[in-house]
């Protein structure tokens, strides 16, 4: 049997106090499901490590947790003692670029129990898989000021879209929309406005989607798309976007869907030459850190795609998967919650709930 090797990192703040969740409900499911997950732990990516070394990993961190399949990662930021871009830059952003994790995904789903700020909306109306660019794209250093300090002053930032990166991730989001039962897919677009990068994106998504005839798909530009994510959530499926749009429609998504204390992600190397990454979408909360009371469904659930992620399609690790996410909507139906649902549990009663769930 394969045993699968994980890196842990709980990093900052509430980081630490949802990974002993995460980590219970992922021992309890790979448990029920025989499947062995060898954890080695991690003290990088957080303040104390950054205040013993000056840096947030030691240099050679490539090297050590390319002996990884995945990182299971809580969550880095404390702005009183790191600056919040070396945080970022130099943890998951080295991540993310390093490792080739050009998949970010994040499925955001409408669960029973949580409230949603959109009117008249019950389960089932969200249920979208929102697939974004992760390397490429808006996001570059690259461009300049000319005529600085100068009211001439003019500025430029630079993006860039390659065929390689453009036609993998599309290819993703397609493979992604034919195993869901709608087979929808929708790309984010902005052809009007974008008059070079955006009209070759759509040029790609249409020669993409020749592979993927059973797929119905459109491009939507990325206002009227933003409109119709709070309007008609249920009209998406799997939405694809690039890095900036994926960005703004990643973070609207589970804020329509509810509290952010739910939301997971995964930063995807989907070939598997570099170790993929499995985190909460909150951050490190400063404000509620040390008070025992954060959420824990957020690592919880990323817990879960990191284990269908190394089943590699296996209906063992699919089962393992679905029993997570079961347990978590049982649990918030009629278990405790923490205070961010209006719950007065704490986050390990709400993590010894799922566990035992599961
Ligand atoms: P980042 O900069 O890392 O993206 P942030 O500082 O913008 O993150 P978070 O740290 O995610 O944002 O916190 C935003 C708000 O949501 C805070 O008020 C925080 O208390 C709350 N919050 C975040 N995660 C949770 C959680 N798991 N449970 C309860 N509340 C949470
Ligand atoms: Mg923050």
């Amino acid at each position: 049997m394969t045993k699968h090797k994980i890196a842990v990192m709980a990093g900052d703040g509430i980081g630490k106090e949802v990974m002993p969740e995460g980590m219970r409900a992922l021992e309890a499911a790979a448990s029920k499901y025989g499947i062995e997950i060898e954890a080695t732990h991690f003290d990088w990516c957080c303040a104390e490590y950054y205040v013993k070394h000056g840096r947030m990993m030691p240099e050679d961190w490539a090297e050590q947790l390319m002996a990884y399949e995945a990182i299971f990662f809580g969550a880095v930021g404390w702005p009183d003692v790191v600056p919040d871009h070396i945080s970022l830059w130099e943890s998951l952003l080295a991540f993310r670029r390093g490792f080739d994790q050009y998949i970010n995904l994040r499925p955001v789903r409408l669960m029973p129990g949580v409230p949603t700020p959109l009117a008249n909306r019950k389960v089932g109306d969200i249920d979208m898989m929102i697939v974004r660019e992760n390397t490429e794209g808006e996001y570059t250093t690259m461009g300049g000021r000319i005529f600085d300090g100068t009211d001439r002053e003019v500025v430029i930032q630079e993006a860039v879209f390659t065929r390689t990166g453009v036609d993998r991730v599309l290819k993703y989001a397609f493979d992604l929309a034919m195993t869901r039962p709608r087979k929808l897919l929708t790309s984010a677009t902005k052809s009007n406005g974008l008059a070079v990068s955006m009209p070759y994106w759509d040029e790609r998504t249409t020669e993409v989607a020749k592979n993927y005839p059973e797929v119905r798909w459109n491009k939507e530009h990325i206002d009227i798309l933003t409109a119709r994510f709070v309007l008609n959530p249920d009209r998406f499926d799997v939405v694809v976007a690039s890095n900036l749009f994926g960005d703004i429609l990643s973070d609207l998504g589970p804020a329509c869907a509810g509290t952010i204390g739910i939301a997971p992600s995964a930063n995807m190397n989907p070939e598997r030459h570099f170790p993929s990454l499995f985190e909460p979408v909150h951050g490190s909360a400063p404000d509620i850190a040390g008070k025992g009371i954060a959420n824990p469904i957020a690592m919880i659930w990323s817990g879960a795609m990191m284990l269908d992620f190394l089943g590699r399609g296996d209906a063992r690790y699919r089962a393992a998967h679905d029993a997570i996410v079961a347990a978590i909507e049982s649990v918030l139906v009629s278990g405790p919650k923490t205070p961010d649902l209006k719950g007065t549990a704490n986050t390990e009663e709400v993590g010894k709930a799922i566990a035992s769930a599961i």
